[in-house]
């Protein structure tokens, strides 16, 4: 199969053929059909992951099921699912919590991987999928079924991006309706942090962000303010002026910045929440004032992957999207062949795009 290999952090992608090795207990062998891009895909190709090179990217999947391993019953061949990084066995302590997105279960894919160049060499696969490929496989609690209305490019938007940022806010935080919510950073997660506001029935919502094409496509998304951070010299003012000069009940910082962090807790009211959902370089760390945080008893909480249940999230998300209650189409700004993917790559990482997704076929 086709797949584009990073060999050397920061280079262009190698397009080469693969080997697939076969499946193992509880895999299954997924036909992508699209792929989408996400800024942690930029990161483990720069070298600021855990990723080992070679490796395949690539980790927001939608395709068929082709093949399943021995004892997989989550699913079957000719499924249509959503390809997502997340595995869980729904047995360890997490799982039995109701937090598979917390699954500390093991497996032999945590260690392996079941692809290898045509020299022999080992191909790991990045984000727990290697997604940049014709097929993948992956575990079977890493899938879910989609219907066959559900476009797959629309479909790969739902395996990270759209659950990070909407799960941040309705899993993660339980923002109730009337609540005022800001939202920092405006990208692919920001954007779903706001659609999620708009589903909790959250005002005001309050996006900041440093570019102004950002901000209008947050007003797209259901902002009711907008907060240009490089031009408003005192945000906090700004977002006090507008939270009856308490600061807002949730504040979510959905960029990877520690600067970020330390300023959200001063837009953030007494016994406001924030929750940190932006990855910053690993080590990062951030300074606030300890005594202002105690007096206020804000409270401070990380939210990955938000904190997503994909068997019971994914096809709510699949509903409110067929429903008119739930943007996916506005996400996606571009659509490449895996031919191109090192432009497509290019044109994220400039900041130019807010999904690009690769098309693996011409069925849409
Ligand atoms: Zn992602
Ligand atoms: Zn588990």
């Amino acid at each position: 199969m086709k797949a584009a290999v990073c060999y050397e952090f920061g280079r262009p992608l190698t397009i080469e053929e693969l080997e697939i090795d076969p499946l193992q207990k509880g895999e299954v062998k997924v036909r992508l059909a699209a792929t989408a891009i996400c800024h942690s895909d930029l990161h483990a190709l720069n070298g600021e992951g855990s990723a080992c090179v070679p490796f395949v990217a690539g980790h927001e999947g939608a395709g068929v099921v082709e093949e399943v391993g021995e004892g997989v019953s989550l699913t079957k061949p000719g499924d249509r699912v959503v390809v997502c990084l997340m595995r869980s066995c729904g047995r360890c302590f997490y799982c039995t919590l109701g937090l598979p997105h917390l699954c500390e279960g093991d497996f032999a894919l945590n260690r392996e991987s079941r692809l290898r160049n045509r020299r022999g060499q080992v191909v790991h696969q990045g984000l727990r999928t290697a997604a940049f490929a014709e097929y993948c496989i992956v575990d079977q609690s890493q899938v879910v079924r989609v219907p066959e209305t559900l476009p797959f490019d629309r479909a790969a938007l739902l395996a990270c991006g759209v659950i990070t940022g909407l799960g941040a806010v309705v899993n993660t935080a339980r923002v109730e309706a009337g609540s005022s919510v800001v939202v920092i950073g405006t990208g692919g997660v920001g954007l779903n942090a706001i659609q999620g506001a708009v589903l909790a029935g959250a005002y005001p919502i309050i996006a900041i962000d440093l570019l102004d094409n950002k901000l209008e496509a947050a007003r797209g998304f259901g902002a009711t303010h907008l907060i240009n951070g490089a031009e408003q010299k005192n945000t906090e003012q700004a977002v006090k002026g507008l939270t009856s000069g308490r600061g807002a009940d949730y504040v979510f910082v959905t960029v990877g910045s520690a600067t970020a962090v330390a300023q959200a807790l001063t837009l953030t009211r007494k016994r406001g929440s924030l929750i940190l959902v932006g990855m910053p370089a690993p080590g990062a760390t951030a300074s606030f004032q300890i005594n202002s945080c105690v007096r206020g008893e804000q409270r401070i909480m990380g939210s990955f992957m938000g904190s997503t249940r994909l068997s019971l999230s994914v096809p709510r998300l699949v509903d409110l999207y067929q429903h008119g209650r739930l943007k996916l189409d506005e996400l996606i700004t571009a659509r490449y062949p895996l031919e191109r993917i090192n432009e497509a790559l290019e044109a994220v990482e400039k900041g130019q795009a807010l999904r690009n997704v690769i098309i693996f076929d011409s069925e849409s």
